[in-house]
């Protein structure tokens, strides 16, 4: 059997008005944020989910239910520290993470470097790759009524 583990992560968020709106554990200027029980880190939430998946754990919403009044605005980057812990308690490291944050606006590509350093500084690694990408203004994400995310994940067992 093979060290190592691969795992996908996908998550959409709807973006509305009265919202902040955060990525990656960083708060974005901008007049809409994502809807959703926690936070709604749709970035953070697709890393999450590949972890999860990496390491054959239930998924994000088995784990943190929206049901559970715990979770409501939860702070998704608390979340992140508790599945990495998870991760690490079965022997697991992150070998990388590679990712898309895919929105028609606000531009992503300023906020980055500021991610990458917050996801860097929980997961201890400087293996992820974050991409922005637009849908061209197609569908949902297109006509800025949401905001999706990818993600997947390569564990080693150490
Ligand atoms: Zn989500």
């Amino acid at each position: 059997m093979s060290n190592l583990k691969i795992g996908i992560g996908y998550d959409l968020h709807k973006l509305i008005e009265g919202r902040k709106l955060i990525i990656g554990g960083v708060e974005i200027p901008f007049e809409k944020g994502l809807l959703g029980h926690s936070d709604a880190d749709v970035l953070v939430h697709a890393i999450i989910d590949a972890l999860l998946g990496a390491a054959g754990l239930p998924d994000i919403g088995t784990l943190f239910p929206d049901t559970d009044n715990k979770y409501k605005d939860a702070n998704s980057i608390e979340l992140l520290k508790k599945v990495y812990a998870k991760i690490q308690s079965l022997r697991y490291k992150i070998n990388n993470i590679d990712s898309n944050i895919i929105a028609q606006a606000p531009k992503m590509m300023p906020y980055i470097p500021e991610i990458k350093k917050v996801l860097s500084k929980v997961l201890d690694t400087e293996e992820i790759s974050i991409k922005a990408k637009t849908k061209e203004h197609l569908d949902a994400v297109g006509e800025g009524k949401a905001i999706e995310a990818q993600a997947v994940v390569l564990l080693e067992k150490i």
